[in-house]
């Protein structure tokens, strides 16, 4: 990372309360994806206090945390991970160090499904998303299973008012 990109970064996640962390683990605790993670969430937040942003940008952890905001609730001083995971994921996109590349894709194709219908169409989103990995029949027996049992709709619902949504991809665009 440039100084300048340093700078920008340390400003952007300077307003997140990081430097309260007692380090005593009761994010981690809680957290139903530790198992998957590199660095566990309260190691995360060292990281960031020893300014070595690099390391957490380059984590898996950035990438497997769901946001479920068990962490936050549980945590002493109500420092909010999912918003701190949410920056780092957006700059590791802007310096181009993405450590799950699989899970950024799915969420690129998320929301570019919800950009045009409104809402995410799951049929639109897993074709995208096997077509782009280049892993098209991979799980086509359960998705077959389920188109038959209705559980997936071929045809995209589309929001009347999807106007509105694009206007957010305009100010936030992909
Ligand atoms: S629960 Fe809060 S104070 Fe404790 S380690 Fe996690 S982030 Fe730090
Ligand atoms: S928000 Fe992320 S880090 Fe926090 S408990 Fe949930 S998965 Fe773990």
């Amino acid at each position: 990372m440039t100084k300048n990109a340093i700078k920008n970064f340390m400003e952007k996640i300077a307003e997140r309360d990081f430097s309260f962390c007692l380090t005593c683990q009761t994010c981690t605790n809680g957290c139903p994806c530790v198992s998957l993670m590199d660095y566990l969430p309260h190691q995360l937040m060292r990281l960031l206090q020893w300014e070595e942003f690099e390391e957490a940008l380059k984590s898996k952890a950035i990438w497997v945390c769901v946001g479920c905001n068990a962490c936050t609730h549980a945590c002493p001083m109500g420092i909010e991970i999912p918003e701190i995971m949410d920056i780092l994921r957006q700059e590791a996109i802007k310096v181009g160090i993405i450590a799950e590349k699989d899970i950024y894709e799915f969420h690129r194709q998320m929301l570019l499904s919800l950009k045009r219908h409104g809402r995410v169409s799951e049929f639109e989103l897993i074709l995208a998303y096997k077509t782009k990995k280049g892993h098209f029949f991979e799980d086509i027996t359960l998705g077959l299973q389920m188109l038959t049992k209705k559980k997936m709709k071929l045809k995209p619902a589309r929001l009347k008012e999807r106007k509105k949504i694009r206007a957010f991809f305009e100010k936030c665009p992909l």
